[in-house]
């Protein structure tokens, strides 16, 4: 790989507090000197000296005190503000290994910072603090093969209670990392009728151990022909967990998943923006250092559009991001914002990746560069954590209520 690819231009953002400017250039130096140079290694197969390069990166990172930015000071973590963590996320990005090499794991991390919320004391000491402490991993296991995932209601997997256990039969899939978690945190649908003949609210989240007898994994569902990240598909049947092992209030699973999941679409498009900015970076040295038709690629016009249209593109993402965490650290409603981001952003990432990958002709899709991995990312986040299409909807309908009522859309504050 030519030495270009390890620089990163990381300068203080006017109007940010010192302290998320430091972040920012801490994390760019760790990214830049540990990460990049290392991404063969980290991104190879499993190995010990695999396992040692991963444990001595991330204890310079905890060193440095920057690692699990997503968790509170208690539990181990920076304890930095929402609208923090995305700006250093931006930074992390570049390299495809680094969420991970500063403690922030999906989807553990998205379970953790549920527990820390919603989890009873016994919950946190059990299955919180061992994902912090000592290594274990978890699941989120929400997505069915049989229903459709975006419309969540439709979820069959059905929890009973007998006595003082639930007792859980169905199907899911696409449940990330199961092969490695030490439990997940599954979407049942607890609706019954009670004595009264009225019917209980419908879904509830709970955690179940992976080790649990009638938890099976049937298979890692291949992504792009890979089953390198085990999407497992599960059989549940009769899978009986103590009633305590329910998360949160009884029937309230959808509200809480809606907040895991709004703040994790704002992760995922502030490392969509990160991943943008790398390809961006890779295009354009590329086109000024490789000759074609008797001159520099950067010279011909179609490349300079290919340059202008991905600026274009990324500080569009980059700004409503951003704005969409600024919306949600002021405590206002973020729905539409999320929504907004979802769809645009994987977008505008699929579009930037596409030029720098024709830029960069057949080097872009070799093993080479991570063009091509981001290109994947970019595709399958436009139906991961939900389709453009409900985003699209929600956008639309949210417009549409504020009009219905009187109010309009006052772009300055919504
Ligand atoms: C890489 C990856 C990782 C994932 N990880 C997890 C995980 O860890 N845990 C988990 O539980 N799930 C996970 N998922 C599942 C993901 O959240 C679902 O795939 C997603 O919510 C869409 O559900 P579906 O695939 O069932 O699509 P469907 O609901 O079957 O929708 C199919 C298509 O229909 C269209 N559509 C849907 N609704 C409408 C509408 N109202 N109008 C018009 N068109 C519409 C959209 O184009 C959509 O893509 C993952 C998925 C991927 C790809």
């Amino acid at each position: 790989m030519p030495e270009h690819v390890n620089t990163m231009v990381i300068e203080p953002i006017p109007n940010l507090p010192d302290e998320v400017n430091e972040i920012r250039r801490k994390a760019a130096e760790i990214v830049t000197e540990l990460v990049i140079p290392n991404e063969e290694a980290l991104g190879g197969p499993a190995s010990a000296e695999r396992d040692a390069l991963e444990d001595e990166i991330s204890s310079v990172v905890r060193e440095r005190g920057l690692y699990a930015p997503h968790l509170p000071k208690e539990y181990g973590g920076m304890g930095i503000g929402f609208l923090a963590h995305a700006y250093m996320n931006e930074v992390l990005a570049w390299s495809f290994y680094s969420n991970r090499l500063f403690g922030v794991k999906a989807p553990t991390s998205g379970n953790q910072k549920v527990l820390v919320k919603y989890g009873t004391p016994e919950q946190k000491k059990k299955f919180l603090e061992p994902t912090i402490y000592e290594g274990q991993t978890a699941c989120y296991s929400m997505t069915e093969p049989d229903n459709a995932g975006s419309d969540p209601r439709s979820i069959q997997t059905s929890a009973v209670l007998d006595g003082d256990e639930w007792v859980i039969n169905g199907r899911k899939w696409y449940t990330s990392n199961s092969k490695h978690a030490s439990w997940a945190l599954v979407m049942c649908r607890t609706e019954e009728e009670g004595e009264d003949g009225v019917v209980n609210d419908k879904m509830t989240q709970i955690i179940v151990p992976t080790d649990t007898p009638g938890f099976k994994i049937e298979r890692a569902v291949p992504v792009f022909g890979s089953e390198a990240q085990a999407h497992g598909e599960i059989t549940y049947t009769n899978v009986r967990v103590p009633r305590e092992n329910q998360l949160g209030e009884r029937g309230q699973g959808h509200e809480a998943a809606q907040e895991r999941l709004g703040a994790g679409r704002v992760y995922h498009c502030m490392n969509c923006v990160g991943q943008m900015w790398r390809a961006f970076d890779l295009m354009v040295k590329r086109a000024s250092e490789r000759k074609v038709h008797g001159g520099l690629l950067s010279e011909k016009q179609f490349t300079q559009g290919a340059i202008a249209d991905s600026y274009i593109d990324i500080q569009a993402a980059r700004l409503m991001t951003l704005r969409c965490a600024e919306v949600i650290e002021s405590g206002a409603d973020p729905r539409t914002q999320i929504s907004a981001i979802k769809v645009f952003v994987p977008q505008a990432m699929h579009r930037v990746i596409d030029r720098a990958i024709q830029v960069h002709g057949a080097l872009g899709v070799s093993g080479d560069t991570p063009l091509w991995r981001y290109y994947q990312k970019a595709r399958t986040m436009r139906i991961e954590d939900g389709p453009d299409e409900v985003h699209k909807i929600l956008v639309a309908k949210n417009i549409q209520k504020s009009y219905a009522a009187g109010h309009g859309w006052d772009f300055g504050t919504l």
